[in-house]
């Protein structure tokens, strides 16, 4: 049997996904034969997660016509991309210095290759979704957090200690609130989901006789998610409009700092907030103008992400193939 398909991992803080693909159609439409979605296996530590992944990968083999060629990992956290170690996963237990790579690669007699989640997705928007066919594009998702990653060239573009595209950490706000990573008023601890429930929880708590639709969207809840802040928002809740608007002024300077350095040819906004489509790139448009002003706006492609919740799963699975291109 010809050695033709791949696995695809992906690992997330809550769930696990494993695909299985014939390599050559895989480059073309990112669509697996199957896809195993379930929740991590407690305690979730790397040996218990791994033996699962292996389980389910060797499952998938078994019920597939072929060998496998390549296997391409995906997971949320820091990692060294060369060595294939993950350096540190803080939302599982015992997650520093995991040889993730070299385990599977062994566990499956074959190649593998191991990115994070955010420059997987970036690879899978490239290849296949709203960045196809740019030749620079930087990709930004933006959930409970803000990740990102960035190609040039055409590739993946990983800077040192695979630390490039981590825009989330682009300051916005100097005096802003201090963030997991250290600094003070990152685009993650303003514009992220988090970050916009936190700022909407404190301005219905300092103006009690605004946001009325916002506050009946609510109910029991304690803070708003951001779906509700730009549901009240569209509703005309003065409130959740000045929320709305300044989440869209944060991103703008965020991505002002970006297209500053790298000019990119398109900018594709991913998660859970960029949900809201038109109703996010809108406004973060018309805020890039108080910004970006060297540079014509109208050059630069700003596009919501096209490919949806399964980006790393598909990015990791053509993270296995550009493996096999060379
Ligand atoms: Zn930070």
């Amino acid at each position: 049997m010809p050695h033709n398909l791949l696995l695809a991992f992906d690992i997330g803080g809550t769930k696990l996904a494993v695909g299985i693909a014939p390599v050559a159609r895989f480059r073309q439409t990112g669509t697996f034969d199957a896809l195993v979605k379930e929740p991590i296996p407690l305690p979730g530590t790397p040996d218990v997660v791994t033996q699962r992944l292996v389980k389910i990968g060797r499952q998938l083999l078994a019920e597939s016509n072929g060998q496998l060629a390549g296997i391409g990992i995906s997971i949320g956290g820091p990692l060294d991309h060369l060595t294939g170690t993950v350096l540190n996963f803080p939302h599982l237990p015992g997650w520093r210095n995991i040889p993730l790579r070299q385990q599977l690669s062994e566990a499956f007699g074959a190649p593998a290759g191991l990115d994070n989640d955010a420059n997987v997705g970036a690879l899978a928007e490239h290849r296949l979704g709203a960045g196809k066919g740019a030749m620079s594009m930087v990709y930004l998702t933006i959930s409970t957090g803000i990740g990102g990653g960035v190609i040039v060239n055409g590739k993946l573009h990983h800077g040192v200690a695979s630390g490039a595209g981590e825009v989330g950490h682009i300051t916005v706000q100097t005096d802003g609130p201090r963030c997991a990573c250290g600094n003070h008023g990152c685009l993650e601890t303003m514009a992220s989901g988090t970050a916009i429930a936190r700022r909407a929880g404190q301005a219905l708590a300092d103006y009690p006789e605004q946001g009325a639709v916002l506050r009946q969207m609510l109910g029991a809840q304690s803070a708003p998610t951001a779906q509700q802040v730009f549901a009240a928002a569209a509703a005309g809740d003065q409130l959740a409009r000045m929320l709305w608007e300044q989440t869209a002024k944060y991103l703008a300077i965020g991505l002002g700092s970006i297209i500053h350095l790298l000019a990119p040819q398109t900018i594709v906004l991913g998660g859970g907030v960029a949900q809201t489509g038109e109703g996010l790139l809108n406004p973060v448009r018309r805020n890039l103008a108080n910004h970006v002003f060297y540079i014509p706006l109208a050059s630069i492609q700003l596009l919501p992400a096209a490919l949806g919740h399964d980006s790393a799963v598909i990015g990791a699975g053509l993270l296995a193939t550009e493996l096999l291109n060379c």
